[in-house]
């Protein structure tokens, strides 16, 4: 946290929080705390000269402008921005007049997209309470409290009760460069508390993402739950299922790329969360041994590649989360008889249709899902030209990396990832002796790793590929 912080908190009494929660309706607007710039440590120069261009081109114009959200909260924090939401009294239309390179989007939630070469900056109009009034393309909410329209416009008060988390409802100014504090943020700020605006329970309701919100928040930041902001997670998880599976997609990359991917994916665990994203990875993990060790491993190496700013690719996590899947269906596919090879093919098939009906994975990545799946089967097979077929496959590393993950993981015996270590890094004579020694030496294959306690139920009786009656040529 940012130093010389922590002073401007020292008089919690006039904050908040009591007026929200079930009594919220009752009391009235909040009053804001205000924070002046001399009395807080955010500079405009940790924003981004296209989010301040935006601010005053707003302000300029007579509307009010602030910076909310996740920059605020993050600036405060010490950390870097990854974008800027700007909020304003002015309405979508009103803002897309101001900027020629703007767009608005969103239905359910109509907001202004201003772009300004690849940064891309949100300005979402005052959100305001919805009543009966409203017509149905304005305010909308369905007989169980899930908001299914929700642009009535309204003042900052209104809007900030109407935002998630309390630290997600800071508001900075672009008139005086002040911090308004309408929920108990800073101070919330202050002990790493991820609080719910309001009653919990209703606020999930009216969008069961913010539960997906909350996990990543928490993974993200480090922060603890409120305890009644943690309360109903467990039991509302199945709420997921009502959310349109592009939505969840959405979210689901945020909380699989924010760096935090594993902290998150064990939150989601916990309160039952993932089982709504991915059901049969979920049952997966009950069945095979191996596979919850296997997707733990592929997010703690996709939390260190980002740590080191290296490129990930989602396509490369999805296939871990779906490999588990893929494995019993192929297997079952087997046992009634299919050879590995279309077995596995269809396996993937099923287990992405599936998948789909939660989670809305875009072709661009289920294509290379499926290429590291197939290549799965592929990388035992080095006689010949295969080897060298393999190697140049466009997807290669990426099923390499993954195999040494399955092996990692206790899926397989070690041995065949070492092989294709070696064989990468060898010159052509080394490579010959490599293929000489295919075939003679056990550990040319991919074996399925022994198991010593549990046995393992006929349905799930593990990879085929690279198994001694898998497809290898080489076994
Ligand atoms: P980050 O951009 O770092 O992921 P963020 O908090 O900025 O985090 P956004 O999705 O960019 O998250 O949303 C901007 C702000 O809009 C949030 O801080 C919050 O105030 C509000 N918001 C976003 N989604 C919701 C939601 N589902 N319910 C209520 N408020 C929301
Ligand atoms: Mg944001």
């Amino acid at each position: 946290m940012i130093k010389g912080f922590t002073r401007f908190l020292q008089s919690p009494g006039e904050h908040l929080r009591s007026l929200f929660g079930p009594q919220e309706a009752a009391a009235g607007p909040p009053t804001p705390r205000v924070i002046a710039r001399d009395d807080h440590p955010v500079s405009r120069r940790q924003f981004s000269e296209a989010a301040l261009k935006v601010l005053y081109r707003l302000h300029n114009a007579g509307y009010e402008a602030y910076l909310v959200g996740g920059c605020l909260r993050d600036s405060l924090l010490g950390l870097t921005p990854k974008d800027f939401d700007v909020a304003t009294d002015a309405t979508p239309e009103q803002v897309k007049q101001l900027f020629r390179n703007s767009r608005i989007i969103g239905r359910r939630f109509r907001i202004v997209h201003v772009r300004f070469g690849r940064e891309v900056i949100e300005v979402t109009t005052f959100r305001g309470k919805p009543n009966d009034d409203h017509a149905e393309h304005i305010s909308a909410q369905s007989d169980d409290g899930l908001l299914l329209r929700d642009n009535v416009w309204g003042n900052i008060e209104e809007d900030a009760i109407r935002r998630d988390f309390t630290v997600n409802a800071l508001y900075y100014s672009i008139a005086d460069f002040s911090i308004h504090d309408f929920a108990g943020g800073l101070e919330d700020i202050e002990s790493r508390t991820l609080r719910m605006i309001g009653d919990p329970a209703t606020r999930y309701r009216e969008d069961p993402v913010r539960m997906l919100r909350a996990v990543r928040f928490a993974a993200k930041l480090d922060f603890d739950f409120a305890p009644q902001t943690e309360a109903p997670l467990a039991e509302m998880a199945p709420l997921l299922l009502q959310i349109p599976a592009a939505r969840l997609f959405d979210e689901v990359l945020k909380l699989f790329l924010s760096g935090e991917g594993l902290v998150a994916f064990r939150l989601l665990r916990d309160y039952g969360l993932f089982a709504m994203l991915f059901p049969e990875a979920d049952e997966a993990m009950a069945e095979l041994p191996w596979f919850e060790p296997l997707i733990e491993q592929a997010l703690e190496s996709t939390d260190r590649r980002i740590r080191d700013e290296r490129p990930v690719t989602p396509a490369f996590l999805l296939a871990a989360f779906m490999w588990g899947p893929v494995q019993i269906r192929q297997a079952r596919l087997e046992a009634d008889g299919m050879p590995p090879v279309p077995a596995l093919q269809a396996a993937a098939q099923q287990v992405i249709t599936h998948e789909l009906q939660h989670v809305s994975i875009p072709k661009r990545f289920s294509m290379p899902m499926r290429d590291i799946w197939d290549l799965q089967q592929r990388l035992p097979q080095r006689r010949g030209k295969r080897a060298f077929q393999t190697r140049d496959h466009p997807r290669f590393r990426a099923a390499y990396d993954f195999l040494l993950l399955r092996e990692a993981a206790g899926e397989l015996e070690p041995g065949l990832g070492d092989w294709w270590t070696a064989f990468q890094e060898a010159d052509d004579h080394e490579q010959r002796r490599l293929l000489g020694k295919v075939g003679a030496d056990p550990a040319g294959t991919a074996v399925p790793r022994k198991r010593k306690r549990r046995r393992r139920k006929p349905r799930a009786n593990g990879p085929s590929n690279g198994s001694p009656d898998g497809p290898s040529d080489d076994s």
